[in-house]
């Protein structure tokens, strides 16, 4: 039997009662994302997307602290309003899953997946390097490279 069950658990950087999150199926995908959203609200030269099944996901502490921002009318970022650290977003486009910042996942914890490509390569800082992993690169936004 096909086990695609992960037990992967993460959450915000609050030392007291943090925001805790968890997903118990492999990701859809996992994409690296280079788009100024994604780099600007994290402050990091890129984003790790695991696109996590929406059933699959859940916030099993301190939901209470967890605040909106739409970067876009349909991308809806969730972040600790506390320690400001952005965990997961929602786009209206993929109503079925749950984009999470894989880096906020405990460290050691098993995602589930690897990253399989690049996207919104366009907007690229400037000081990144690309490394030559190999990896497909897409300008903008393109379509799964796993399950087509
Ligand atoms: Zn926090
Ligand atoms: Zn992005």
């Amino acid at each position: 039997m096909a086990d695609n069950t992960v037990n992967a658990v993460g959450g915000c950087r609050c030392e007291t009662n943090p925001v805790r999150y968890e997903y118990t199926q492999e990701p859809y995908e996992v994409h690296y994302c280079l788009c100024t959203d994604c780099t600007d609200v994290c402050g990091g030269a890129m984003a790790v997307i695991a696109v996590v099944p929406k059933d699959s996901f859940r916030i099993t502490q301190a939901a209470d602290k967890i605040r909106n921002f739409d970067t876009k009318p349909t991308c809806h970022r969730k972040f600790c309003g506390e320690c400001g650290c952005h965990m997961y977003l929602h786009v209206d486009a993929f109503p079925d899953f749950e984009l999470v910042h894989l880096p906020t996942l405990d460290r050691g914890v098993d995602a589930g997946g690897e990253p399989d490509r690049w996207v919104f390569t366009d907007s690229k800082h400037p000081m990144v390097a690309i490394p030559d992993d190999g990896l497909p690169r897409h300008p903008g936004w393109a379509g799964t490279a796993r399950h087509g």
